[in-house]
């Protein structure tokens, strides 16, 4: 059966409203873009938006993927458009936004996986926004020549995130048709083609993962010298969808952020509500300051 822990009480989430809230819908909707922060009914949408941070998603609404931790619908995606890029970047400058993360179904079905679209989305909002930092958040670019990652890295954001998800024996039931090996492998590769740039990876926690598997997913990260770590508790988005095994809690998270900063992490995020985007650009600039 599909029985679920109860939601602790340190699972709260602000029900989205207010002005910055509104603006930031109505930016979205007008340029014809889609964020994470709504398909992935992500529960800091209140909290990210009336700050003005949210995250675009590029390239449709259709994954060729179906990760069952996942809200995004599987299926064929559409043809990319071509105006896009310059949607987003016009997007991200009316937002004012410090910095974006842009990110994007995967794409199978592409040759290069949509990393020229990637980017030309990156080049575009540098050019109409070049205060904003720009991170990305891709695909596994798992099916494409080695120039696909290549190309993506060449556009210059300014941190590469590609999210390993989940500890490596929860791959067949949770993240199908990706490999632990070859995201980690494609992480260390950001770093030998660019080793001035800002790797970063997330997982979600509360799968039925255990604490040492977690530990281990820290070391094999840092094995791939990768800068930023995120950890959050995973929440179901449907009855469909994974369970929760359990919620993970405010200790044991802190328990791994003291872990991962021990391990050599720039930049550890690890909270209930940690989500591989939130916060991204206050911490970024904290850095860059520091
Ligand atoms: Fe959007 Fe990320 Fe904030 Fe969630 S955490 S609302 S996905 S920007
Ligand atoms: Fe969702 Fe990304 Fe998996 Fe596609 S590849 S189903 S967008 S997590």
């Amino acid at each position: 059966d599909n029985a679920q822990p109860k939601k602790p009480a340190w699972i709260r989430v602000r029900a989205p409203g207010g002005q910055g809230y509104q603006d930031t819908h109505r930016i979205i909707r007008e340029h014809g873009l889609a964020t994470v922060c709504e398909e992935a009914g992500c529960p800091n949408v209140g909290e990210c938006w009336a700050h003005g941070h949210a995250t675009m998603m590029i390239m449709g609404e259709i994954c060729t993927r179906g990760c069952t931790f996942c809200n995004v619908a599987t299926g064929r995606p559409d043809a990319l458009d071509p105006f896009e890029p310059g949607r987003v970047a016009e997007a991200v400058a009316r937002l004012g936004l410090r910095h974006v993360v842009i990110t994007s179904v995967d794409r199978d079905d592409l040759d290069d996986g949509g990393a020229e679209h990637f980017a030309q989305t990156i080049r575009a909002t540098r050019h109409r926004a070049p205060g904003t930092t720009i991170e990305v958040l891709t695909p596994d670019f798992l099916k494409c020549p080695a120039s696909a990652l290549e190309t993506v890295v060449a556009a210059k954001p300014d941190v590469f995130n590609h999210n390993l998800e989940t500890v490596p024996g929860l791959y067949p039931e949770v993240r199908p048709g990706a490999r632990y090996f070859q995201s980690l492998r494609l992480l260390q590769r950001v770093k030998e083609i660019d080793p001035g740039m800002f790797t970063k990876s997330g997982i979600m926690v509360g799968l039925g993962e255990d604490r040492q598997a977690v530990l281990q997913v820290m070391d094999d990260l840092r094995a791939a010298n990768v800068d930023f770590l995120t950890i959050g508790q995973y929440l179901q988005p449907t009855p469909k969808h994974h369970a929760v095994a359990r919620f993970v809690t405010p200790e044991e998270f802190a328990a791994y952020e003291k872990a991962a900063y021990g391990k050599g992490f720039l930049m550890v995020s690890a909270t209930p509500l940690t989500r591989s985007s939130y916060h991204a650009g206050e911490d970024f600039v904290r850095l860059r300051a520091a």
